[in-house]
This record gives structure tokens, C-alpha cells and sequence, in this order.
């Protein structure tokens, strides 16, 4: 069976929405849109027209960044929403589940609380740098299980996944389940994207986002990269219009010609910063460990991470505590800022630590 087809029925019988045709040089009277702008008239900036169904734009830049032909991409409100699509297009409610590696991004749960869908754990191996057993991921798969959600890097631990253990799994699972692989830090590591091996099984579906290395966070804008069949079902379920005119227009400029150059320096310059930080906050007597990271954060282990953060949040700085998952007693994570923000950090630690001997 073709991976594409476990999508619930209804979605394969849905009858997709028609938005209104848009053809350039005609007199458009089939969209109940406003005839004249109330701000802007007549300048491409003006909003009394629909935006395009899908930001055609953009996908087509998408699609050339990420090497995968237009067919292959879908456009999302950032890639959560593609987490939601995917869900929702391949879950039936109270009936299927998801699959995912905690600790790890939260956002899968709450889409299939939503949905009504089950979550079952397939927890990484914490007394081993949090790494991934492939076999453990099989071994929590069922006859229910419609997608499993790889992260990598992870967040919030930070390690890759290795490929060969990601391809092993979605060999095992085609025409069972999806296998969505996260790439939301993938610029950060050394790793190849997926992105070009979505060819090799059915079931692969690769989610990419502006918002972390390509510094578009406000923007919104995402991606789920996959074969025809799978994208065309994520389709149905997107609505139509998701991304208004300011904003396309505000993407194409930063994703310019010439820009990309720029992205690849302030990576760059983002790992260079990972790095001596984390040196760095291995002198520091607060700080017990900090896992190796490939992303633009790092998660590390206080002694006193309460403490810790109290402190910080007085000298108005702010990072995101995890302790609340088992495995991650007194953890935080911690994104990389600039060199100055970084510093201030390790000052404000330096203080912390003299206050406290
Ligand atoms: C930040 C993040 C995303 C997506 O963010 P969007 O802004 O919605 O694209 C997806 N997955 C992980 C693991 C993230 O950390």
C-alpha cells in the first residue's frame, strides 16, 4: 500500500475547497472582494484582494533553497502548522496515535491532544547523551501508529539523529507510517538535510522552517517537504489564503538574491558563539553538565536551576527551564544570542556563583 493512502478516509474522499480563479489583466467579480482599497489603491501593497490560495512565490524560492521540486513542498504558517496538518490529515480521532523520542519538542503533543490522538513514548536513552535506539522506536509502533516524529537536532537535548537509524526506520514503516523528520536546527549541524532523500521510501516527510537559521521567526513561514501523494493530502486539509499579502511580499525581499550569503555568515557566526559558550560555562560552579549541541541552543544542568533563574530574571535575563520533564531535573535551555548577550550571561553567572561561595 502507497504510505500516502493511510491518510484517514475522509480526507482522501474530501472535496477540496475552489478558491476564486485569479488571472492577471481580467475584471475580477468572483471573490466578493472590495473593487477599491480603502488604504493603498492600486499599489501591490493595497489589501482589498485575496492574497494567492498558496504563496506560489515563495514556494517556488522554498523549493530552490531546499533543492526539491515545487511538487515536493508544501507552505505552512511556520512548520507547526505543518505538525497540525499532518496530524490532522493522518489521525483519525480516538482511534490513531503518533509516535515521539521525549524529551522533545512539545508541539507534537499538544496537535494531537487537539486532535484527539494517542501519544505513544519512545523516550531517547538519557544515560546515553539522550541518543536514539531505532529499535526502541520500532518496538513502540503499532498497527495504530500513523506518524512518528523524529527531531534533529533535538530539542531541547540538541543531538543529531543518525540518517542511516532515520532511513532503517522508515523503511520498516512504509505504507504503516509516516516518518516526519524535524529539521527545524538543521543549518546548525554538519548534517545533509533529508530533504533530497524523500525519493528513496514513500513515507517520508521532512519539515523545514524560516524561523530559527534564516532569522523570519515574525514571519511565520514553514514547510513540509515531501513525495506528490503526501503533499497533496497535506493540501487538502491547509486552507487557503494562510498567508497574507504583507507578508509574502515581505519573505520574497529577505529571501533576496544575494541574502543567502549573508544567512551562511551569521550561522556561522552562531556556531562560533555555541561553542565558546559552552566552554565557557564549563567553568562556571553553578553549571553540573552541558550536552554537546548541534542547534542554536544548548541544554544545560544547574545545581540549583531555581536558584539560577531567579538570579538571572533579576538581571533581566531569560532562559527556558525543562525541569519539569523526569530526565531533566534542574535543566534549562539556553539559545545562543549575540557575543555581548552571551557575555552578560556568563557575567551574570560569574556574580551568581561569588554570591553563593
Ligand atoms: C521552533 C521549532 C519548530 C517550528 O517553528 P515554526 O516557527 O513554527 O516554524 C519546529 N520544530 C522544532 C523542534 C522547533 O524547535
Amino acid at each position: 500500500m502507497k504510505s500516502a493512502s493511510i491518510a484517514r478516509p475522509e480526507i482522501l474522499t474530501l472535496k477540496p475547497y475552489q478558491a476564486g480563479q485569479q488571472v492577471p489583466g481580467t475584471i475580477r467579480l468572483n471573490a466578493n472582494e472590495a473593487p477599491v482599497a480603502a488604504w493603498k489603491d492600486g499599489d501591490p501593497q493595497s489589501l482589498n484582494r485575496y492574497p494567492e490560495a498558496r504563496p506560489f512565490t515563495i514556494q517556488q524560492r522554498l523549493a530552490a533553497m531546499f533543492g526539491v521540486s515545487v511538487a515536493n513542498l508544501l507552505v505552512t504558517r511556520g512548520s507547526s502548522e505543518a505538525i497540525d496538518v499532518l496530524i490532522r490529515a493522518f489521525c483519525c480521532a480516538y482511534k490513531d496515535a503518533i509516535v515521539t523520542t521525549p524529551p522533545t519538542f512539545e508541539m507534537y503533543r499538544v496537535y494531537a491532544d487537539i486532535q484527539g490522538v494517542g501519544m505513544v513514548d519512545a523516550p531517547l536513552d538519557a544515560g546515553n547523551g539522550f541518543r536514539l535506539d531505532p529499535q526502541r522506536i520500532l518496538d513502540a509502533c503499532s498497527s495504530t501508529t500513523k506518524l512518528v516524529f523524529l527531531c534533529t537536532p533535538n530539542n531541547p537535548t540538541g543531538g543529531l539523529i543518525d540518517t542511516a537509524d532515520i532511513m532503517t526506520i522508515a523503511r520498516a514503516r512504509q505504507g504503516k507510517s509516516l516518518v516526519v523528520v524535524d529539521e527545524a536546527y538543521i543549518e546548525f549541524s554538519g548534517q545533509t538535510s533529508l530533504c533530497q532523500r524523500i525519493d528513496e521510501v514513500d513515507n517520508l516527510v521532512v519539515l523545514r522552517t524560516l524561523s530559527k537559521a534564516h532569522a523570519l521567526a515574525g514571519a511565520r513561514c514553514g514547510a513540509a517537504v515531501a513525495n506528490e501523494e503526501i503533499v497533496n493530502v497535506l493540501g487538502r486539509v491547509l486552507p487557503p489564503y494562510t498567508f497574507p499579502t504583507p507578508v509574502v511580499e515581505c519573505v520574497l525581499q529577505a529571501l533576496e538574491h544575494g541574502r543567502a550569503e549573508r544567512s551562511a555568515a551569521a550561522i556561522a557566526d552562531i556556531i562560533a558563539e555555541r561553542e565558546r559558550l559552552h566552554e565557557a560555562l564549563e567553568a562556571e560552579t553553578c553549571v553540573e553538565t552541558i550536552w554537546p549541541s548541534q542547534a542554536n541552543f544548548m541544554l544545560v544542568r544547574f545545581r540549583d536551576l531555581a536558584a539560577v533563574q531567579n538570579f538571572l530574571r533579576e538581571e533581566r535575563i531569560l532562559i527556558r527551564d525543562f525541569s519539569s520533564y523526569p530526565a531533566l531535573k534542574n535543566c534549562a535551555r539556553i539559545t545562543v544570542g549575540t557575543a555581548a548577550e552571551n557575555d552578560a550571561l556568563l557575567a551574570a553567572l560569574r556574580r551568581f556563583g561569588e554570591q553563593q561561595s
